[in-house]
Parts: C-alpha cells; structure tokens; sequence
C-alpha cells in the first residue's frame, strides 16, 4: 500500500495539473472550482472558474451578487442552477457562519449545491483536512485497481469504492492524494486504460483481465443534447444575456423557431420552468434576466 501510494503521488509530482485552487489554500476557491466541475470536463472549469474569480473575488463578493450578474457571469458554462447555488451557499455563508465556509462536513452539507464530492474538495483544498474526494475518475481508478472491476462505475459497490478510499488516503496528504487520483484516472486508467505505461500496474487487481484482451463495457451514452430542452432553455438564457436588456416573449418565441401551437406552448413551459428556478422572470409579455426586483435583497438587509 505504502510503494502505491509513493508512485501514484510521484506520478502526480511528475505530471499532475496545477490549479489555483489546489493551492491557493482558500475554501470559497475550492468551493467554487469544485461547482464548477459538476457535470463539467475539466478542461471547460478553468474558464468558468477564473471569470467567476474575477467577478466575485471574496465570499462576502459573491453573497452580494444579484441572480443577474450571477448567470451573465456564468455565461455559457451549462446547468446555471450553480452559479445560483454558489451565490446562495455564499449567503448562507455570511448568515449562518460568520461569513465564513464552515469547514465540517454536515454544515457542508447543508449548503446549496453542495454534495459529499464538493464538501471534500472544500475540506481537503480548502482546509487541508482528511477527506476523501470521489469522482468518477477516482470511482474508475479504484474500482480496477483493487477489485479488479472493468467498469467500476456498473461493476463496483459505492460502499466499496468508499471503503478503498478512505483505506488508501495517506493521512494529511489529502490535498495531494485527491488531485493525484482524479489527473491518473483521467491521464491514464482512462476507459480504455493504458496499463503498459502504468506505475501501479504491478498491485493492479484489473490488469491480467486488460493484459488478456478484456474491454471496459462501455457506458450509456448521454442523451443528445442538441435539439433538447437544455439547449432550448441555454438559447434563451444566452439571448437574454447577449441582449443586455429584456426581450418579448415573442421574439425568444422566434428565436427558438418556434411555429405550431405545440411548440409556443413547450416554449411557455420552459419559460416558466426557468422562471420558477430563479433564471429569469416575465411580466406583461417581457422576459428578464435573474428575479424580479421585489425578490432582490435590499443593501440595507445586508447592512451594507
Ligand atoms: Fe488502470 Fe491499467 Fe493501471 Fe490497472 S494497470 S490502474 S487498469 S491503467
């Protein structure tokens, strides 16, 4: 276990990413890089990450933020439920913890947004604690390399992965460990595993099965997400943004292309759908971006 762990974080010393929010030893980083992440390739979080960063510099930056200003600065980066979620934790932050994130997991927990994945990564990154941080990399990683499941995420019991990840986790490295885990299972035990260059093959309980021709039966597929209602509901979150004023009904109407009857009403129901998640608001034909101006908080209910 010991010679395993030293390769893996050699591995990471060699080739691992450097995020700022690896090391930056801040938690409001660390939570808004690990939201980021949901849902999300790594590739694409960084942007997202860095725009936010630069809007919303501090937790108490964040907590102010309208719904408005939330989203425009989430841009495009998909399911903008979080940028709500990162804004509402914020303020949950600044009314329930001094302003602060709470380190422990169960107050963790209770912010929006916030699942077992994001409280350790706020835990480990932004706190250097123990935690155990499992994605679907780490799930993958694991999974093969000591149970010797193909495809962990169908094969393997979370309870396992769990248990191996807790037993594996060299204490008070967590915040080297959980990178290390993820870039490997992202670099290397990728779905189809390059075991001929793996530093850990020799422990590997999946190798001899790869080594013999065995394949990692794939998983399901995503559904498409062109032609979706999340598409629909990203084009009329991005042409609200893009116009930087209010638009008709009408004319997102149109913009979705829009002409039977059917269509106008799948349309009023995603409008409402969004409405109803904080996204926009509408009133007498018009739609906006963000919450109708009674819901905002006031600076004087914020002592500000
Ligand atoms: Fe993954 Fe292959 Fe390495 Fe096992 S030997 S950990 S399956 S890359």
């Amino acid at each position: 276990m010991q010679l395993l762990r030293t390769r893996l974080l050699e591995w990471y010393e060699a080739t691992g990413q450097d995020f700022p929010w690896r090391t930056a030893r801040d938690p409001y980083f660390a939570l808004v890089a690990a939201v980021c992440a949901q849902q999300t390739q790594m590739s694409r979080v960084l942007p997202t990450f860095e725009r936010w960063i630069e809007a919303f510099p501090t937790l108490e930056a964040a907590a102010a933020a309208s719904n408005a200003d939330a989203l425009r600065t989430w841009a495009r980066a998909g399911y903008p439920r979080r940028a709500l979620a990162i804004r509402d934790a914020a303020r949950i932050c600044e009314e329930q913890h001094g302003g602060r994130l709470p380190s422990d997991e169960a107050s963790l927990l209770a912010l929006p947004g916030v699942g077992p994945f994001t409280a350790a990564i706020v835990r480990c990154f932004g706190f250097g604690l123990d935690a155990v941080a499992v994605d679907t990399n780490v799930v993958r990683l694991l999974g093969r390399l000591l149970g010797g499941d193909l495809q962990p995420a169908r094969e393997s019991s979370p309870r396992d992965i769990e248990r191996w990840a807790r037993e594996l986790l060299p204490s008070g490295e967590a915040a080297r460990w959980n990178p290390a885990l993820m870039d490997f299972g992202a670099a290397v035990c990728l779905p189809r595993p390059h075991c001929g260059s793996c530093p850990v093959a020799r422990w590997c309980a999946a190798r001899p099965a790869f080594e013999a021709g065995a394949e990692a039966i794939p998983l399901r597929r995503q559904a498409a997400f062109s032609g979706s209602d999340r598409q629909r509901r990203g084009t009329i979150l991005a042409a609200l943004r893009d116009a930087g004023t209010p638009l008709t009904v009408r004319r997102i109407t149109a913009r979705l292309g829009a002409a039977t009857p059917e269509e106008h009403a799948r349309v009023r129901m995603l409008l409402a759908a969004l409405e109803r998640d904080g996204l926009l608001w509408t009133d007498a034909g018009w739609c906006h971006l963000g919450e109708p101006p009674t819901n905002r908080r006031r600076d004087d209910e914020r002592g500000v």
